[in-house]
C-alpha cells in the first residue's frame, strides 16, 4: 500500500517518508555560542547545587508533593496556603510574558535546562565521541560503531545523574541519598522511580531531543500570543540578505551558503521568517557571522532584532502598552504576595478535626468527645505545645500527650478526649475554644463544636 507523500516538510524532525530526519547541528563557536556557554555552565552548576542549600535550616527549594509542602526560599507553603500559591503562580506567569514581550524566546535559548543540557553537556559528547556533523550524518547512513555504543553508555549515567538532580527537588537531597545509598530491594517503589525517571532522560537527551521543543513545549505554542513585533527576537535581515545566491554577484548579502540552517538544532531555516521551532539559540548567529566574515561584509545579517525592524528596516520603539500593565501587574501581585506572607507569621499552623468514630460517647452522666489536634510546626526550631480548653466550664480535656514535642517544620496530629458534664451541652451542642501554647509567645485558640445530647 502506498502512503500520498506531502509536497513539503511537515516538520524539521520528519523526512516526507515519515521516518526520522536526524538533526546533526555543526558548531560554530562564535562570540554568542562563548556566551552561551558561560551562561549555561553557572546555570547547571546552579541546577546541582540548589537542592543542597538551605535558608533557615530549610532547603531553597524542595517541592514536596507526597508531604503536601513546598519549601521555596525559607518559606513553606501548606496546602491551606492556596491563595499564596496562587500569587507566586500567577507572579511567575505574568513575569514570564513579560520577558518573552521584551526579549523573545530568550529562556528557550538561554536558560531552560532541555537546551542548556542538550547543548551543553549531551551534544558536545556526542561530538567528541562521533566526531563532525559529516561523519555523524554518516553513522546514521551506515549504522553505529562503537564510538556510538560507548557514548550511549556515557549517556545513560549522565542521564542517571540529571534524573537524580531532578529528583532532589522533589523529594529532597536526605532522602534522595537513602534511596541511592541502599539496596533496590529495600526500596523497590524508589528504585523503580529513579530508573523510570533516569530511563526519560535518557530518551530524551538520546533520541528525542528537539522535539521536546518543537512539539512537546506548550511554551513554543504560546509564542504567537506572546510575541508581538515589537519583541525581540533572532532573525533574518531579508532586506539585507535578498536576493540570495551563490557567489557576490547576486546583489544580497546572503550568499546560499546554508551554514545557518546546518547549524540550527531544530533543523530549520531562519531565512523562512519566525517559526515556532525557533528557540532562540542564537547559533545561527555565530554561523553567519563567520561566513560573513569570510566574505568580507559586515557581521549582522542574521541578529537580535525586533520583527517590525525586519520588515521595515526602521527601529521600532519597544515601548507599548502591555509592557507598562505587565510590571503594574507584577508589582499588585507581589505586594500581596509579601504582605500575605509577612503576616502570616504564625510559628505554627493548628487544626482541630473531630475524632473517627461515633461525634460523641455517654458515659454515665459524663460525655465525651473524642478530637484530633493538628499541629504543623513552621518555625525552625523543635517547640513543646501545650493543650487546653476554654469556655467549656469543668469539661477536662484528656490528652496522652501533653504538651505535644513537635520537631521543627515536621506536624503531629495528637488525639485527645474531652470529658464534659450532660448540662453543659445547649441543644446538643457546646462552643468551646481548643487553645494550643508553646509558652514562647505563640498562642492559638481555634474554635471548635463539642457534640452532645
Ligand atoms: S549563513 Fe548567512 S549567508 Fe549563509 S545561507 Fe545563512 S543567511 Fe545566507
Ligand atoms: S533558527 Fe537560529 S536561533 Fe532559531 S533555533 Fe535555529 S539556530 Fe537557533
Amino acid at each position: 500500500m502506498t502512503h500520498p507523500v506531502p509536497s513539503e516538510r511537515v516538520l524539521p524532525t520528519l523526512n516526507n517518508d515519515g521516518t526520522r530526519r536526524w538533526v546533526r547541528p555543526k558548531l560554530y563557536p562564535g562570540r554568542y555560542y562563548k556566551r552561551r556557554v558561560w551562561v549555561g555552565w553557572s546555570l547547571i552548576v546552579l541546577f546541582v547545587t540548589l537542592p543542597f542549600l538551605r535558608v533557615g535550616g530549610k532547603p531553597v527549594i524542595l517541592l514536596d508533593v507526597p508531604a503536601r509542602q513546598f519549601h521555596l526560599f525559607g518559606t513553606t507553603f501548606l496546602p491551606t496556603d492556596g491563595v499564596l500559591l496562587m500569587l507566586l503562580m500567577l507572579s511567575i506567569f505574568v513575569t514570564i510574558f513579560l520577558i518573552t514581550a521584551l526579549l523573545g524566546r530568550v529562556w528557550c535559548g538561554w536558560a531552560c535546562p532541555q537546551t542548556v543540557y542538550m547543548e551543553l553537556l549531551f551534544r558536545p559528547i556526542e561530538r567528541w565521541f562521533e566526531g563532525s556533523r559529516g561523519q555523524q550524518l554518516k553513522l546514521d547512513r551506515e549504522g553505529a560503531n562503537a564510538r556510538r555504543v560507548i557514548k550511549l553508555f556515557v549517556f545513560v549515567i549522565l542521564s542517571v545523574f540529571v534524573a537524580n538532580v531532578f529528583l532532589a527537588y522533589f523529594v529532597g537531597t536526605e532522602r534522595l541519598a537513602r534511596w541511592v545509598t541502599q539496596s533496590p530491594f529495600e526500596h523497590p517503589a524508589p528504585f523503580l522511580i529513579v530508573a523510570v525517571t533516569s530511563a526519560l532522560v535518557f530518551f530524551d537527551f538520546a533520541y528525542f531531543r528537539e522535539q521536546m521543543c518543537t512539539i512537546v513545549c506548550p511554551y513554543a505554542r504560546l509564542q504567537s500570543v506572546l510575541l508581538d513585533k515589537r519583541s525581540l527576537i533572532v532573525g533574518y535581515d531579508e532586506r539585507r540578505g535578498e536576493p540570495r545566491g551563490k557567489g557576490r554577484s547576486t546583489g544580497g548579502d546572503c550568499i546560499d551558503c546554508k551554514a545557518c540552517v546546518v547549524a540550527c538544532p531544530t533543523g530549520i531555516d531562519i531565512r523562512n521568517g519566525l517559526q515556532l521551532e525557533c528557540i532562540a539559540c542564537t547559533q545561527c548567529i555565530d554561523a553567519c557571522d563567520s561566513v560573513m566574515d569570510k566574505v568580507k561584509k559586515p557581521r549582522g545579517l542574521i541578529r537580535y532584532a525586533s520583527e517590525g525592524f525586519f520588515k521595515t528596516g526602521t527601529r521600532v520603539s519597544w515601548f507599548r502598552l502591555r509592557i507598562l500593565v505587565y510590571p503594574a501587574m507584577l508589582l499588585v501581585l507581589l505586594s500581596a504576595l509579601f504582605w500575605m506572607g509577612s503576616s502570616k507569621t504564625e510559628v505554627a499552623q493548628v487544626t482541630v478535626l473531630r475524632g473517627i468514630g461515633a461525634p460523641f460517647v455517654e458515659q454515665g452522666e459524663r460525655i465525651q468527645n473524642q478530637v484530633r489536634i493538628k499541629i504543623h510546626n513552621r518555625s525552625g526550631e523543635a517547640r513543646r505545645f501545650e493543650l487546653s480548653l476554654q469556655g467549656a466550664g469543668d469539661s477536662e480535656l484528656i490528652a496522652p500527650e501533653n504538651p505535644v514535642n513537635v520537631e521543627a517544620g515536621k506536624q503531629v496530629t495528637a488525639g485527645a478526649f474531652v470529658l464534659s458534664k450532660r448540662d453543659l451541652f445547649d441543644n446538643g451542642v457546646m462552643n468551646v475554644e481548643v487553645t494550643v501554647d508553646d509558652g514562647e509567645g505563640f498562642t492559638k485558640h481555634v474554635p471548635y463544636k463539642l457534640l452532645g445530647p
